[in-house]
């Protein structure tokens, strides 16, 4: 059967999005909330919600849609878009584009690939990319909160400073890659100060609302809200399709398979999703599966294409 996009006019979110968190309600089974970051473990795993952005900034949502939570590696989507903007294509001497098919904080292919991190979605790539962010404006977190800030329309985000200390005080993994990068001369900034970035933009909360409405930028072929262009039309494309092969780490290809949108996931339960053309997505649940991705989201967002036929396939 061929399934067809829903044509703009007829498509009303709403009843789409209602239809999903009655039927999330009533699945059994949320996974666990990350408790490797203590700040994080004490989210309720029931808690759920899910909005959807179009491209003139109108938003839809359904349950716990307006709640703030902590974005975490969903973060690394706009750190990469202000540093492309930048840099454009010398970043990719640093940082590859394959998918890792490892967990999101592994430190093992590191090593045979001389400190270039395979992707710019996993750890290590991000601390890549905040080093470079870092080293052309200074502040690569103020920055990326600057534009979150300014896409979502909502000036009160912010950065969780009890978040971004729970990091820091359990961040011997990220210190112990950002460290081996630095052996092979791929980091430029101290590593203290690199983390203390790093931390601080995974840390920034924010509601599935805000997150929707950040990431239409990206659904606008890289225009941001309002009408300047923050990426061409190509490295618009070229984000997209990182996150729809290394969005969500090792489960990058049963996201496709689920999902058939670009995405990113965040240990927070967050996860964003983007419709070329169409809209932004952003869906929330704290309990995660193993390999870090929310169960109730992914769930969410596979109904979501599913019911409207709105997907890159
Ligand atoms: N701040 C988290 C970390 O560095 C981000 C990981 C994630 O969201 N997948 O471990």
């Amino acid at each position: 059967m061929v399934i067809m996009a829903v044509p703009p006019s007829s498509l009303t979110y709403q009843p789409v999005l209602k239809r999903i968190a009655e039927e999330i309600e009533h699945t059994p089974g949320r996974g666990r909330p990350a408790d490797y970051i203590p700040a994080l473990a004490a989210r309720d795993p029931r808690a759920f919600g899910m909005a959807v952005a179009e491209l003139d900034g109108t938003v839809y949502g359904v349950g716990d849609w307006r709640e703030p939570f902590s974005t975490q590696s969903i973060t690394k989507v706009f750190t990469l878009a202000l540093d492309l903007a930048r840099e454009g294509d010398e970043l990719w001497e640093h940082v590859g584009r394959e998918p890792s098919g490892n967990p999101f904080n592994s430190l093992v292919q590191l090593e045979h690939e001389n400190g270039i991190p395979r992707n710019p979605f996993i750890n290590a790539g991000a601390l890549v990319v905040t080093d470079r962010l870092q080293t052309r404006t200074g502040d690569a977190a103020g920055e990326l909160l600057a534009l979150l800030r300014a896409e979502s329309g909502n000036p009160d985000l912010d950065f969780d400073e009890e978040v971004a200390a729970s990091e820091t005080a359990h961040g011997d993994r990220n210190a112990a890659l950002a460290h081996f990068m630095a052996s092979y001369g791929n980091i430029d900034n101290p590593v203290p100060a690199l983390l203390d970035q790093y931390f601080r933009q995974c840390s920034i909360a924010a509601s599935c609302a805000d997150l929707a409405l950040a990431a239409t930028f990206l659904a606008r072929h890289g225009i941001r809200a309002d009408g300047t262009r923050l990426l061409s039309r190509s490295q618009a494309k070229q984000v997209n399709a990182i996150m729809l092969t290394c969005g969500t780490y090792d489960a990058a290809g049963d996201f496709a398979y689920r999902v058939g949108l670009p995405g990113k996931s965040g240990v927070g339960g967050g996860i964003i999703a983007v419709v070329p053309g169409r809209c932004a997505l952003c869906v929330w649940s704290p309990g995660l599966d193993e390999r870090g991705n929310s169960v109730a989201g992914v769930a969410a967002l596979d109904r979501f294409t599913t019911l409207t036929g709105l997907s890159v396939f």
